[in-house]
């Protein structure tokens, strides 16, 4: 007996009002939506999840009319065509209720008490085109990142091999410009690794009592030359003896980023300032600059994947667009939360919060 001879017997034999809520339990445990019309395209069934996605704003949907629960000249040609002459099809819809969302329907005929009646099963692919519309973004801007260098290699190593290499005042120069190109390559595959074995929970970390006060004094001390170059005081503020419980590599890596654009966004005899707070069971790591800030509109997103508020700017400073996403990430990690506030012309404040249990 084949799986449909067997739900068929079943139905028939516990008899219509137990077998109609069999067929509404499985419809209502199906996540699609499902909408079933009769010849006049009034609707005489659904299930829990059209409910959920049509009905919230007006109720029952059975004895509606199908346009007055979702108007789209397509969605109702699709079902009329089914109702007419027993035509299936498949059409997009776009759904603006509480919120926007996309589904891919199929309707097809439905004989029921000899009367065609059409049903609608829609595939919500709201959240499926989300995430393959970020991948397509992440990649086109992963390969622009990475296209800019590279033409930059690529050119200085044409001048040289078309004779600059003999130019004794300028083939250090071309060389130095080529390094430093590659040396942008390499940190910018160094963050995606680094960001994508982070998003895909392969990075452990190690919670310890990590002494803040020596952390910054070693990230102030690979920064320091960065700090000199553009005459930016750096300032620990840390008491020597304060312990958070952090994995001390992962913890000294965010306050890297921190610093750096804390130095890179600065001005000229400006400072960054680390300083620890303790409140309501948690630690506060704030990192505060006295740089140009950011204006609000920018505040948010500067934690998405290379975002960035000034695309110029960045040119000039360097970086990859990818140290917030990466600092986020690793708060989170440890249980915690990374924020940030900003004045325009004053300065930018992130503030890392760890748990202190
Ligand atoms: P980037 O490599 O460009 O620094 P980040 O992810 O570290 O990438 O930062 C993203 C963007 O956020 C930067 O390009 C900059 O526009 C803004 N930003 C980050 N930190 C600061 C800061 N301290 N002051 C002003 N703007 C900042």
């Amino acid at each position: 007996m084949t799986i449909s001879e067997l739900s068929i017997l079943d139905l028939q034999a516990v008899g219509p009002t137990a077998s109609h809520n069999i067929l509404q339990g499985i419809l209502d445990a199906v996540r699609e939506s499902v909408l079933i019309v009769d010849s006049s395209t009034r609707i005489t069934a659904s299930n829990l999840a059209a409910y959920e996605a049509f009905a919230r704003q007006i109720g029952p949907l059975e004895n509606r009319r199908l346009s007055e629960v979702i108007r789209d000249v397509n969605l109702h040609e699709a079902f009329q065509k089914a109702i007419d002459i027993g035509e299936s099809s498949n059409i997009k819809l776009e759904f603006i209720g509480t919120e926007k969302r996309r589904y891919d329907i199929h309707v097809a005929p439905i004989e029921v008490q000899n009367s065609r009646n059409a049903v609608g099963v829609f595939y919500d692919v709201t959240q499926i085109e989300l995430l393959e519309k970020v991948r397509q973004e992440f990649l086109s801007n992963i390969s622009h990142e990475l296209r800019t260098p590279l033409t930059s290699i690529m050119a200085f190593v044409e001048t040289l091999e078309d004779g600059a290499i003999d130019d004794k005042e300028n083939n250090r120069r071309f060389l130095g410009v080529i390094r430093r190109n590659a040396e942008r390559m390499h940190g910018l595959i160094s963050d995606i690794l680094e960001l994508s074995m982070i998003e895909s929970g392969t990075v452990s970390i190690d919670i310890k009592q990590a002494k803040l006060f020596n952390l910054v004094e070693d990230v102030f001390a690979s920064l320091s030359s960065k700090a000199k170059a553009r005459e930016v005081k750096l300032i620990n503020h840390v008491s020597p003896d304060l312990t958070v419980r952090a994995d001390p590599f992962r913890l000294e890596q965010m306050l890297t980023n921190l610093i750096d654009n804390g130095i890179k966004f600065n001005r000229p005899s400006g400072s960054v300032t680390v300083a620890l707070h303790q409140a309501n069971g948690s630690h506060a790591i704030s990192v505060a600059d006295t740089g140009e800030g950011v204006m609000t509109e920018h505040l948010q997103r500067i934690f998405e994947r290379f975002y960035r508020a000034d695309r110029g700017r960045t040119r000039e400073v360097g970086g990859t667009g990818l140290g917030l996403a990466i600092v986020k990430h690793l708060a989170r990690l440890h249980g915690g939360e990374v924020s940030v506030t900003s004045a325009l012309s004053r300065g930018t404040t992130f503030v890392i919060e760890l748990p202190a249990k």
